[in-house]
């Protein structure tokens, strides 16, 4: 079994969906007392949350390069990155390692080729939404996005900031994304991509009829099955 390096706490929040999915999946793959073989470096969400805010992404790239490296050191025989956002700087931070990061649309882009979904919303931070980083890697496999408009996609990253990386869960901004959703759907979203790891937190498949394509659970099970490849 292959050794997993994490890059995480990007919300913890949702670091812990990653470490206890990929463990579940491992033990159901391989049964009995099996587990992964993990290795965490969790940063300090605070000043990778000031340096996107202020545009600084060579800043976060120093230091996301730098835990990358430590993994690699640490024995890691292949990385993932627990956010969809800092995928923005994911060319910089594979430049400084040997060893593969997993990036998370491609593991995204196959769970909906899997599908035959080819035209998805995608709903995320406004970093991921608005630009092109993330859109583009999944266009390179043939998948369209439909995001919000501005207004909604200011109450969606508001919601991410302001509560699901706080762990602060409220019935009212479910209800909310769920209408974002569904406005998604009636422009012609054949399925929407919960493009933050946190989200899948609030809002889950039986809330809503269209498909769902969580980012960190695809993310994470990809992983796994890699780590046994
Ligand atoms: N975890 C979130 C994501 O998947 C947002 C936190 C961040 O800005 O990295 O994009």
């Amino acid at each position: 079994m292959k050794t997993i390096g994490i890059i995480g706490g990007m919300s913890f929040e949702s670091t812990i969906t990653y470490y206890k999915l990929i463990n579940e999946e491992i033990a159901k793959k391989l049964g009995g007392l099996n587990s992964a073989k993990i290795i965490l470096h969790s940063v300090n969400f605070k000043e990778i949350e000031k340096y996107q805010s202020q545009n600084l992404w060579d800043e976060s790239a120093k230091i996301l390069s730098l835990c990358a490296k430590k993994l690699e050191n640490a024995g890691a025989d292949f990385i993932i990155i627990a956010t969809n956002t800092m995928h923005k700087i994911y060319d910089d931070v594979q430049m400084q390692v040997k060893i593969p990061i997993l990036h998370i649309a491609t593991s995204t882009a196959k769970a909906l080729q899997q599908a035959n979904i080819n035209q998805v919303g995608l709903i995320g931070t406004k970093y991921t939404m608005n630009e092109n980083f993330y859109k583009e890697k999944l266009l390179d496999q043939g998948i369209k996005t439909l995001i919000p408009c501005q207004k909604d996609m200011q109450i969606v990253n508001e919601i991410i900031f302001d509560e699901l990386c706080r762990g602060i869960f409220k019935e009212s901004s479910k209800k909310t994304y769920l209408e974002i959703v569904d406005k998604l759907r009636q422009q012609g979203a054949l399925g929407i991509i919960l493009a933050c790891t946190e989200i899948g937190l609030l809002i889950k498949q039986e809330d809503t009829q269209i498909p769902l394509f969580d980012t960190s659970i695809l993310h994470a099970l990809d992983a796994a099955n890699q780590a046994l490849s």
